[in-house]
């Protein structure tokens, strides 16, 4: 089979690998419907995080099952499947209490960018569709494997609850899945915290309510401008980094909740301010498997559609021009998944979300796209 290995920072390469084995009763493969680049592998391909020897790359998947270890009794080949990018027996203590993501099995998933996947923990991790859906579906399944399970994640952490405040803070695909997510879970009042164009567009389509624009401590004054002069009820940090952290934890009202789900990137939390203000804190990787049966469903009934935040679709053979098109932002709009498809998603912005970005969601001509500058 074939797939996206990264041999150095700006060097990804699309080529034929040995075909993924069972090599656990509890494993099984799929064949990739479609996968997507996320933020999060920008961080090696742009030399922030060393790349070591040459390695397959992807953890974000959706697939047809192909084959099954012997104690996989939960999905059978031929079946539509949608997993998580921590993988999970879904029977430990950590699973039982339900966080999947901690399980003490867990592996994360890293070869997605692929023809086909070892799945481990298959028998825990896959959740099987009735059918296979329409193709229409398939991106907003793969956000769920991800962004939309992290976003909810968000808002559980945070407590979002029918009637509160939530603030988000963050516009990547995470940011924008987490407004999604307080709307469905009741919030009131979302105010997404937004200085893109497109981005806020869309947050005002997934449920926001205002949008703040402001950074920093003028980012605080607004919020409480809106909450009653002392702060939302949940706050949704989806960014990682310090800056973000800050007004996230200045923009929660005493009493109120933080979630933060933006890997943190040099992230310091004052404990002494954090004692006195009164708010409480939670975050760390999404379990995402929780939530599949539940965002499976809202996403196949057309109640949510977070496939709109992918904004590129390319053939998986493509990937290395996917990880070009992420890392200097150009983007179209999405038009279509086929079988073997990579998308490129918005998480791009998440580990630095003040950087301009390239007319996102909106058209690209194939003449501006063949033309954008060379990546330098
Ligand atoms: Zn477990």
């Amino acid at each position: 089979m074939r797939g996206a290995v990264i041999h150095a920072p700006g060097d990804v390469r699309f080529e034929t690998l040995d075909d993924p084995k069972i090599l656990k009763p509890t494993d099984a493969i799929i064949r990739t419907a479609v996968t997507c680049v996320c933020g999060s592998d920008l961080w090696p391909y742009r030399g922030l995080e060393p790349t070591g020897e040459p390695h397959p790359m992807g953890h974000e998947y959706v697939g047809i099952v192909e084959e099954t270890g012997g104690a996989v009794t939960s999905v059978e080949p031929g079946q539509f499947v949608v997993g998580s990018f921590a993988t999970s027996d879904n029977t430990c203590a950590n699973c039982r209490n339900g966080i999947q993501s901690n399980c003490l099995d867990r592996e994360f998933m890293s070869t997605c960018q692929a023809e086909y996947v070892r799945i481990p923990n298959a028998h825990g991790t896959l959740v099987a569709t009735e059918g296979v859906p329409g193709e229409e579906f398939w991106p907003g399944l793969l956000a769920v494997s991800d962004v939309m399970g992290t976003g909810w994640w968000a808002a559980e952490a945070a407590e979002v609850k029918p009637g509160s405040s939530a603030v988000v803070v963050g516009d990547g695909a995470v940011g924008l899945c987490a407004v999604i997510a307080a709307k469905e879970m009741g919030a009131e009042r979302i105010i997404a915290m937004s200085r893109h164009e497109s981005r806020r567009r869309l947050a005002r389509e997934f449920g926001a309510t205002d949008i703040v624009t402001e950074r920093g401590d003028e980012g605080v004054a607004r919020v409480k401008d809106l909450t009653g002069g002392i702060g939302a009820d949940a706050v949704l940090e989806c960014v990682g980094t310090a800056q973000a952290m800050l007004q996230a934890l200045g923009s929660a009202r005493p009493g109120g909740d933080v979630g933060f789900v933006g890997v943190p990137h040099e992230v310091q939390v004052d404990g002494q301010e954090l004692f006195h203000s009164h708010v409480g804190l939670r975050g760390g990787p999404a379990p995402v498997r929780r939530y599949l049966p539940d965002l499976i469903d809202r996403v196949l009934s057309g109640r949510i559609d977070p496939g709109r935040v992918f904004d590129l679709t390319l053939p998986l053979e493509q990937v290395a021009e996917g990880y070009k098109a992420m890392d200097e932002r150009r983007a179209m709009h999405w038009h279509g998944a086929a079988p073997n498809r990579l998308m490129v998603h918005l998480a791009i912005n998440e580990s630095d979300a003040d950087r301009d970005v390239v007319h996102w969601l909106t058209p690209v001509t194939d003449e501006e796209y063949a033309t954008a500058p060379p990546r330098t």
